[in-house]
C-alpha cells in the first residue's frame, strides 16, 4: 500500500490507513478496463485526500487510467481513473467526472510503478501523481499557436539584445518557442523578437500544438566498434532483444566508449519500435551529448530537464504517452514520464549523487529506475567508470549482469597517478599549490599543453574570521558559515542561498578592517595561480560564475580550443567535458572528502578522484594526475593511486558488511524540523522511546541528535536513524511507528529511505 504517511505532506487532516489503495489495481498489467456512464470509478487526484475518491463515469464512459478533471468541493482538480469505485455509496449521489482530458490514459504499468515507488519511499499517492504530471497545461485543449524558430534573413544592425535572441535559438537547436518564452529566456522585450521577425532572421510560424518528434533512424550512423566495444554492445543488444527485464552494469574506464556502446542498445530498442530513456546527471545534459545522439540517429531526441521550456515539456510529456517520442534524454524526473512502451532505460554515470532527490519526495532514480524496468519488462543499463558500491555488490551477487570496457578508445591511455606528500612541501598556510605541482604545471605550459587544478569549493574562502575577536561570519538563518564570493562581491550561505555584502566591520565586536578569509575556494586559488604564473591564461569553471548555460558553453568550448593554459575548476569539471589539450590534473586537496563521518566518504572520494583524473590525457598525449595530500598513506588515497579498483570495492564491501550498513543493511533517515527547538527535541525523544514497531522487526533506532547542520532556513533540525536488516519490512514498521504520534503543523517530518547524505 502506498502513501500512508499523511504526516509527511504536512497535512494534519488525514491519517494512516485511510483510503488504502487496492493492490489489484496496480498489479494487473493487462489492458485497461472501461467504465460505462454512471458506473462508480475510483479517482486518484493530486490533492492530499489520503486515497482515491469515487465518482460516476461521465457520458460516453471512461477508460481505466484516463486523465480526468473532477469536482472537489468548489474546485476542479486533475486526477486519474485508478480503478472501479469502492462503492458503498448511494450511486445517485455520486458526483460525476467533469471532463476526460485529451491525453493518452495512464497505463497499468505506470500505475503499478507509482504505487510501488510510493510504498517504497513512503510517499503519499497524491504526491506520486504530482511527480507524474509535471507538465503544465495538460488540461488545455490542443489548438494552433505561433512558434518562433531560426530564420534565413540577415540582420543589418546587430545589437546585444538581438544577439541574445539568436543565441537562444541556436543553443536550443531548432526547438520552438512561444513569443513569451523566447523573450524571457533571452532577457529581451517581445519587441526585439518581433523586430527580428520583420527582418526574417527569426521565423514566425503557425504550428499545431505538441507535434511528434522526428523519427530516429537506428541504422543512421553507427561507429565501427573495436572488439571489446562490439562484444559489450552485442550483450546489451541481446538483453533488449529478449524483451524481458534485466539490469546490466556497464563498467568502462573514462573514454572507453560507454556512450557509443549503450547507444547501440538504444538502436536495438528503437528498431523494435519500443521507447528508450537515457538519464544523465543534470550537468552533463549538454548540447554536446544531444549532438552525439543526432549524429547516431539522424535527429534529436526529446529532452526533459530544467533547461527546456514549459511548451516543450508539455510536448514531451504528451508525446511520450502517445508514442510520438521514441527516445527521451533527461534528468532524473524523466523517470516519471508516462511511457507507452518502454524497452530500455540507461542511467549514465549511475554513481552520481544527483540521481537521488533529497527534498520533497526523496527517491533514487537509479533504484526506482530498476523497479520501473522490472515492471515494464524493460532492460536497464547502469553505466559508470566508478560504479556505486550498491551496483557493484548487485553485480557481485549475480543480480545484475556485468559488461566491461577495460581500455580507452584509440591511442589514448589512462593517466598515470601519483601523490604529492604535502608534509614535506613546506607551504605557508595561505598557499595551496605545492612547489612540485608548480613545476609540473610549468612543464605543461612550456609544451603548449593544459593543466587542470581541481578544488571542490566554490567562492573565494569557505570561512571569514575576525582577527580581533575570532568571530566567524555565519548565516542568520542556518547553522552554516558564510562563504565569501569575491567575484560577486558578497558573502553567501551555501545552505539557503542568503547573500549579504562583505561587511567593513566585524558583526560581533565591530572592529573595522579585521575580517580575513580562511582557507581556499577556487577564486582564491585563481589569485595564487595568477601570481605564480603571471604569463598564463587562467580560466575558472565554477557553476556560480556563469550567468547562463550559453556563457558556460562558450567558456568550455574556448578551453577545449586552447584558450586557456590553466583551468581551475570545481566538481562541475569532473564529468562530461572533453579537453583534448589537457594532460595534467592536480587535485589541490585530496583529503577534503575524507573528513567527516559520512559512511560513503571513502566511496565518494574514490569516485570523484578517479573521475577528475580521467579528464587528463583523453587524446594522444599521455596524462598525469597528482593528488596533494597530507596523508598519502591513507588506504583510500593508496587505492585511488594503485588503480586496483576491485580491491578497493572488496575492502569497502567488507567494512560495510561488518557494520551492517548499505548495501548490506538498510537505513531510513528521519529529519524533524521546526522553528521551535522544543518541538523537535520532545518529538525526537518520544520517537526514540516508543520504537516497539521497529524493535518488532529487529531494527535499531539511533538518536535523536541535532543534525550536522542543526538549523536551516530558521528551522531547527533533529535527526533519527533507523537501521535494519536488508530483508526486514522496514517501510511498514516505520509507518506504524510514525502513526503513534501527533505533532503540531509547524513540525515537518522528512522520511528518507536509503539516505545518501546525512546533513
Ligand atoms: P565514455 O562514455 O566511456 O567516457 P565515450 O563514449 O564518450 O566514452 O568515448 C570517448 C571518445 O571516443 C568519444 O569522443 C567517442 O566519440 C570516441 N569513440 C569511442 N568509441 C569509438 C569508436 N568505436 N569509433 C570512433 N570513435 C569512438
Ligand atoms: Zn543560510
Amino acid at each position: 500500500m502506498g502513501g500512508l504517511l499523511g504526516q509527511t505532506c504536512g497535512c494534519a487532516s488525514h491519517t494512516a490507513g485511510q483510503g488504502a489503495l487496492k493492490p489489484e489495481n496496480g498489479g494487473d498489467v493487462s489492458a485497461n478496463g472501461h467504465f460505462n456512464e454512471g458506473e462508480p470509478v475510483a479517482v486518484l487526484t493530486t490533492q492530499p485526500l489520503g486515497g482515491t475518491l469515487d465518482y460516476a463515469a461521465p457520458v460516453g464512459g471512461v477508460a481505466e487510467g484516463a486523465f480526468v478533471v473532477v469536482p472537489l468541493g468548489p474546485r476542479r482538480v486533475m486526477g486519474v481513473v485508478w480503478g472501479p469505485g469502492e462503492g458503498g455509496f448511494d450511486r445517485a449521489k455520486l458526483r460525476r467526472v467533469g471532463e476526460v482530458l485529451d491525453v493518452a490514459p495512464m497505463g497499468a504499468g505506470m500505475r503499478e510503478f507509482l504505487t510501488r515507488a510510493g510504498a517504497y519511499t513512503l510517499t503519499d499517492m497524491h504526491q506520486m501523481l504530482r511527480m507524474a504530471t509535471r507538465a503544465p497545461g495538460l488540461a488545455t485543449p490542443p489548438g494552433m499557436r505561433k512558434v518562433y524558430r531560426p530564420g534565413q534573413g540577415e540582420v543589418d544592425r546587430m545589437t546585444p539584445a538581438r544577439e541574445r535572441v539568436l543565441g537562444v535559438l541556436e543553443e536550443h537547436g531548432g526547438l520552438s518557442f512561444t513569443l513569451g518564452e523566447l523573450a524571457e529566456i533571452a532577457g529581451v522585450s517581445s519587441g526585439v523578437v518581433k523586430g527580428l521577425v520583420k527582418l526574417g532572421a527569426v521565423s514566425e510560424e503557425l504550428a499545431p500544438r505538441d507535434v511528434p518528434y522526428p523519427a530516429l533512424d537506428p541504422g543512421h550512423g553507427g561507429k565501427a566498434l573495436n572488439e571489446e566495444q562490439a562484444a559489450a554492445a552485442a550483450a546489451l543488444r541481446a538483453g533488449v532483444a529478449s524483451r524481458e527485464y534485466g539490469t546490466t552494469l556497464l563498467k568502462g574506464v573514462t573514454g572507453s566508449g560507454k556512450t557509443e556502446v549503450y547507444l547501440e542498445a538504444v538502436a536495438e530498442c528503437l528498431a523494435q519500435g519500443r521507447q528508450a530513456l537515457v538519464l544523465l546527471p543534470e550537468i552533463a545534459l549538454t548540447q554536446e551529448f544531444l549532438g552525439r545522439v543526432e549524429a547516431r540517429f539522424g535527429a534529436r531526441p526529446a529532452e526533459w530537464h530544467h533547461g527546456v521550456t514549459v511548451t516543450e515539456r508539455r510536448r514531451c510529456w504528451k508525446m511520450v504517452g502517445e508514442g510520438g517520442a521514441s527516445l527521451v534524454v533527461g534528468a532524473r524526473s524523466a523517470l516519471f514520464l508516462p511511457f507507452r512502451e518502454l524497452g530500455l532505460i540507461v542511467i549514465d554515470e549511475e554513481h552520481d549523487g544527483s540521481y537521488k532527490q533529497e527534498d520533497g519526495v526523496t527517491y533514487s532514480a537509479r533504484d526506482m529506475g530498476v523497479l520501473r524496468a522490472s515492471i515494464e519488462g524493460a532492460q536497464m543499463v547502469l553505466a559508470s567508470a566508478t560504479p556505486s558500491l550498491e551496483s557493484w555488490a548487485n553485480a557481485e551477487a549475480g543480480k545484475y549482469a556485468r559488461v566491461e570496457l577495460t581500455s580507452r578508445f584509440g591511442t589514448a591511455v589512462l593517466p598515470e597517478m601519483r601523490s604529492i606528500d604535502m608534509r614535506v612541501e613546506g607551504l605557508p598556510a595561505t598557499r595551496w599549490v605545492s612547489p612540485t605541482l608548480q613545476g609540473l604545471v610549468r612543464a605543461r605550459m612550456e609544451k603548449g599543453e593544459q593543466a587542470l587544478l581541481f578544488l571542490n569549493r566554490r567562492g573565494y574562502a569557505p570561512v571569514t574570521i575576525c582577527r580581533a575577536c575570532g568571530h566567524q561570519v555565519a548565516c542568520p538563518d542556518c547553522d552554516a558559515r558564510m562563504v565569501e564570493h569575491r567575484f560577486l562581491k558578497q558573502l553567501m550561505c551555501h545552505q539557503c542561498g542568503h547573500t549579504e555584502p562583505v561587511p567593513e566591520a566585524c558583526p560581533s565586536c565591530e572592529v573595522e578592517g579585521k575580517l580575513a578569509p580562511v582557507g581556499p575556494g577556487v577564486e582564491r586559488l585563481a589569485e595564487e595561480v595568477k601570481e605564480l604564473f603571471p604569463e598564463a591564461r587562467v580560466a575558472v569553471l565554477s557553476s556560480d560564475l556563469f550567468g547562463s548555460a550559453r556563457a558556460l558553453k562558450a567558456a568550455v568550448e574556448g578551453i577545449a580550443g586552447g584558450a586557456a593554459d590553466i583551468v581551475i575548476g570545481t566538481q562541475m569539471v569532473a564529468k562530461g567535458h572533453n579537453f583534448p589539450l589537457l594532460t595534467l590534473v592536480g587535485v589541490i586537496d585530496a583529503d577534503l572528502g575524507l573528513q567527516g563521518s559520512d559512511l560513503r566518504a571513502a566511496e565518494k572520494t574514490f569516485q570523484l578522484m578517479r573521475q577528475v583524473a580521467g579528464r587528463a590525457g583523453r587524446a594522444e598525449a599521455p596524462g598525469l594526475a597528482v593528488l596533494q595530500s597530507y596523508q598519502p598513506e591513507h588506504p583510500v588515497i593508496r587505492a585511488i593511486l594503485s588503480g586496483d579498483e576491485e580491491a578497493f570495492w572488496r575492502a569497502e564491501a567488507e567494512e560495510r558488511k561488518a557494520a551492517g550498513v548499505p548495501p548490506y543493511g538498510r537505513l531510513v533517515g528521519i529529519v524533524l524540523s521546526s522553528p521551535e527547538i522544543e518541538d523537535v527535541n520532545a518529538l525526537g525523544m518520544a520517537m526514540a522511546r516508543r520504537a516497539e514497531p521497529l524493535r518488532a522487526i529487529g531494527a535499531q533506532v539511533f538518536g535523536p541528535a541535532p543534525a550536522p547542520i542543526a538549523r536551516i532556513r530558521a528551522r531547527h533540525r533533529v535527526r533519527l536513524l533507523v537501521k535494519a536488516e536488508k530483508s526486514a519490512p522496514v517501510q511498514s514498521a516505520v509507518t506504524a511507528w510514525l502513526a503513534q504520534f501527533d505533532w503540531p503543523n509547524r513540525v515537518r517530518v522528512q522520511v528518507d529511505v536509503d539516505p545518501l547524505s546525512f546533513f
